[in-house]
């Protein structure tokens, strides 16, 4: 779906938990370079090239990946990427994120050691199998809040944890689009704040949604549900609402 002249968001559909789901890594380009933030799934690199090419791109085409955070579906592809890139691209994610996503550590929420027999039987064999072999990619320069990076027009880094520990989303100047990663999410057309049962930190995490107010805002790209187009400021205030009234 095109955002705006530059600006693509993906969908990639995997399966999990006998369900479709789908995913929306964001392209960035101009006439010199595309980036991409967030590469789906393990196993999604053939779906990602098709889509590519139906935009005209390839793989060796992107210029660098910027990963929101270090969740199995975010950092799925990166490798595969990496390689068919003829490493060439630069991967960058937050220096929190960075030694879970390197492997270094394994990936919080997916980490089979710290399950017991019970829940790991509870999981289905192709995302068991998954648990066993994590992806895994090299960082080569991290992140950090407010940082400017000088690809198409300027893409601000914005600081967001609490989904995980060094969650960031990204602010694309040109176009004025939000990508959230999963910071927000879109079910039913509402912009909600992070998914409970997947967010480490609730209540950082939605302090994190206030830092999106400094910005002027047109589109929104939630990894999960899509396009929200509009400022997502309103979404924001009734979140802290929500969570002021649960704890009052
Ligand atoms: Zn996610």
């Amino acid at each position: 779906m095109r955002i705006s002249e530059g600006v693509e968001m993906l969908q990639l559909t995997a399966r999990a938990f006998d369900q479709d789901i789908i995913l929306n890594p964001t392209l960035v380009w101009n006439n010199d370079e595309a980036i991409l933030i967030d590469t789906g799934m393990p196993g999604q690199i053939d779906q990602l090239k098709k889509v590519l090419n139906e935009l005209n791109m390839s793989i060796e085409d992107l210029k660098a990946i910027f990963l929101t955070h270090q969740d199995l579906d975010h950092i799925g592809s990166a490798a595969d990427i990496r390689k068919k890139s003829n490493e060439n691209i630069i991967v960058y994610a937050h220096e929190f994120d960075k030694p879970y996503i390197e492997g270094k550590l394994p990936l919080i929420k997916t980490n089979a050691s710290q399950m017991s027999n019970e829940e790991l039987a509870a999981i289905p064999d192709d995302i068991k199998y998954l648990y066993k072999n994590l992806p895994k990619v090299d960082v080569d320069r991290v992140l950090k809040g407010s940082q400017l990076l000088p690809y198409c027009g300027g893409i601000e880094v914005i600081f967001t944890p609490g989904h995980t520990l060094g969650h960031v989303s990204f602010y694309l100047k040109k176009s004025k689009t939000l990508v959230a990663g999963d910071a927000l999410v879109l079910a039913n057309g509402q912009l909600m704040g992070p998914v409970k049962q997947t967010t480490l930190n609730m209540d950082e995490a939605v302090q994190s949604l206030e830092n999106f107010l400094h910005y002027d805002i047109e589109h929104v790209i939630c990894y999960h549900g899509g396009y929200f187009q509009g400022c997502p400021k309103e979404a924001i205030l009734r979140i802290k609402e929500h969570v002021a009234e649960r704890q009052s």
